[in-house]
């Protein structure tokens, strides 16, 4: 007997601001298409930003982009091809939220919920980050986050009604209609 393994839809988000940053996001997405085990379904358009934290050059713009894979991998091994992707490109860590030629987060793997602080799923800024939020609009709307149980356009509304800047607070507040338990 064959067993098979089971295909999970897996979120990833792509950042860049070093250097030709499209060209980056580019290359990350091609990367991603070629990993083991993972089909790549369909990504977002790129998108320009303006950095939100410290130590990047105010001029510098950031390139985003958001891709939905399906995919074989354990969480971990997925992981550990979206870290392959970085230092491939020749990412180098110089600090937390420090300039990064490119950044891959796993944003959501299937309903999955995890807390191991290697890899916490759904991604912990999520909810409040424009940059996902909208490109994953654009390809996944309806998407649940399973924390919240909200999908990835009705967290990108509350986000704009300023309802998800603190992130435990947007985990407390219910869908209208919901009943706590
Ligand atoms: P950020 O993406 O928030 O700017 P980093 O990319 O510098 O921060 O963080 C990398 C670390 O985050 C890695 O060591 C990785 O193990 C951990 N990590 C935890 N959860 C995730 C996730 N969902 N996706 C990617 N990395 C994660
Ligand atoms: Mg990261």
């Amino acid at each position: 007997m064959t067993t098979h393994k089971r295909e999970v839809n897996a979120v990833i988000a792509y950042g860049s601001n070093v250097g030709d940053t499209r060209r980056y996001i580019q290359l990350a997405l091609e990367m991603t298409a070629n990993m083991p085990e993972t089909i790549l379904a369909r990504h977002s358009a790129l998108r320009s930003t303006f950095p939100v934290k410290v130590n990047a050059t105010p001029t510098t713009m950031y390139s985003n982009a958001v891709a939905l894979v399906s995919t074989t991998l354990e969480p971990l091994a997925l992981l550990a091809q979206t870290q392959k992707i970085e230092n491939q490109l020749g990412r180098v860590r110089t600090g937390f939220w420090s300039e990064r030629t490119v950044d891959l987060d796993i944003i959501l793997y299937g309903d999955l919920i995890s807390w191991s602080p290697e890899l916490i799923i759904p991604h912990p800024r999520v909810y409040w980050r424009d940059f996902v939020l909208s490109p994953a609009c654009e390809i996944v709307p309806n998407m649940l986050i399973p924390t919240s149980q909200r999908t990835f356009a009705q967290t990108r509304t509350l986000m704009n009604w300023g309802f998800t800047s603190f992130p435990l607070v947007s985990q407390l507040i219910r869908r209208p209609g919901e009943r706590l338990s």
